[in-house]
């Protein structure tokens, strides 16, 4: 192998995955986070079984597990409380060995951190300019450091900075036509279910609850972007507080300044591709999808484990982002596709009589077909890293 060295620009959950991959196949690793703490801010996150292999391979999983609660009852819901399909999580448990698993952001953030050496991290660091000289150079503003490596990895999120110069010709983000607010409740409540998804015209309320008692719970409305709101938590109780409980409950059990409020973006036009020269894009820099399927972060831990595969095992860098490419970006697109298919049939959809069909065909599908299609995206097998 000609390389062992490699600069991760971005220090979110697909970075630091991907340096903790790095740093156990031997390479020197070092993570440039723009940021001056290292923290990812949102409230909750679902982890699938693909998400929770790749973190087991990462050596991250056991800890991630024991922090996280089984997301085994709950399903899906019509505003008066209607069951339109019930989640089973036994039966994801019997075909691919777990349920999803529900942990706060911040919690799975710093188990990663915690996997990486302290001075493999610099905060408040932030790459602007990327060389493509062999080895390749990535270039650290703050005090004009020059940091070279034989890899830099690209893990610099939705508006990935390095995509823009790597592929001037993309469009870049494109606006989903839905915004989310989102929280965790201030104490423990019971929401009688561990995961939630409620479908109202053009509307979506939902839970996870955490193993702690308390819950997140997140809001996704149709509107233009940018709307915002004087008193998000009272708007929220205006166009959710009839639904049915636990939603009036989870809003009363939330602090007004808990509240976060998000456009959804995504990369609609796919990446010609995930790697330029001796960079590979990961995580949202590299297939941004909509949170419809909850499966972003676990296509980033994907990423990692498979970039780190290849470079463990392949004669060169060229050749272990070559397979990087070939491997991942089928994969990435073919889940941003089905996530944004499954916006649109969810909690997009706005015509009552198109409701109306849809629910109906979800009430008619027995579980076991509604099982399989949620396996399609989680019965991924990790390469071996060790
Ligand atoms: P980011 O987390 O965006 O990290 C990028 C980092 O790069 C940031 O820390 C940024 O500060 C840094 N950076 C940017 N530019 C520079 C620079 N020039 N120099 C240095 N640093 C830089 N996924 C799931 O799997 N399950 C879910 O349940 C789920 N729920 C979601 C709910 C919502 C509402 C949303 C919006 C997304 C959800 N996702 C979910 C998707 C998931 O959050 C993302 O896919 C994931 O966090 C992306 O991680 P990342 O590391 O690629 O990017």
């Amino acid at each position: 192998m000609d390389g062992n060295s490699a600069v991760v620009v971005g220090g979110g959950i697909g970075g630091l995955a991907a340096a903790i991959g790095l740093h156990r196949i031997g390479w020197q690793v070092t993570v440039v986070e723009r940021a001056s703490t290292l923290e990812d801010a949102g409230a909750g996150i679902s982890l699938a079984a693909n998400g929770l292999r790749a973190l087991d391979e990462l050596g991250v999983g056991e800890a991630v597990r024991n922090a996280a609660r089984g997301q085994y009852s709950g399903g899906t819901r019509t505003p008066r409380g209607r069951w339109l399909a019930r989640m089973d999580g036994s039966a994801l448990e019997r075909a691919v060995g777990t349920p999803i698993m529900g942990i706060p952001r911040a919690t799975l953030h710093r188990l990663l951190r915690d996997a990486l050496p302290a001075e493999a991290l610099l905060t408040g660091a932030e790459a602007d300019s990327l060389q493509q000289v062999s080895p390749g150079t990535v270039r650290v503003d703050r005090s004009g450091t020059v940091l070279e490596a034989d890899l830099v990895v690209a893990a610099d999120g939705i508006g990935s900075p390095m995509r823009s110069r790597l592929f001037p010709a993309h469009p870049g983000p494109a606006y989903s036509g839905s915004t989310v607010l989102r929280a965790i409740t201030e104490h423990p409540v019971d929401p009688g279910t561990d995961f939630e998804l409620t479908w109202g015209p053009g509307a979506e309320f939902g839970h996870i609850a955490f193993p702690d008692g308390r819950a997140e719970w997140h809001a996704v409305l149709n509107l233009p972007a940018g709307t915002r709101f004087a008193d998000p938590l009272a708007e929220l109780r205006r166009r959710f507080g009839t639904w049915h409980d636990p939603i009036p409950a989870l809003l009363d059990a939330t602090r007004p300044t808990a509240v976060l409020h998000h456009d959804v973006h995504e990369l609609r036009t796919p990446l010609p591709s995930y790697t330029a020269g001796r960079t590979a894009l990961l995580g949202d820099a590299a297939h941004a999808m909509t949170p419809n399927l909850g499966q972003g972060a676990c296509q980033a831990l994907e990423d990692a484990v498979t970039l780190a595969a290849a470079l463990a095992t392949a004669p060169t860098v060229q050749a272990a982002l070559a397979h990087y490419d070939a491997e991942r970006r089928p994969r990435g697109q073919a889940v941003a596709r089905a996530a944004r298919q499954a916006g649109r049939m969810g909690q997009q959809l706005s015509h009552p009589v198109a409701i109306a069909l849809r629910n109906t065909a979800m009430r008619l599908t027995p579980s076991r077909a509604a099982t399989r299609m949620i396996l399609r995206h989680h019965a991924w097998v990790p390469p071996r890293l060790n």
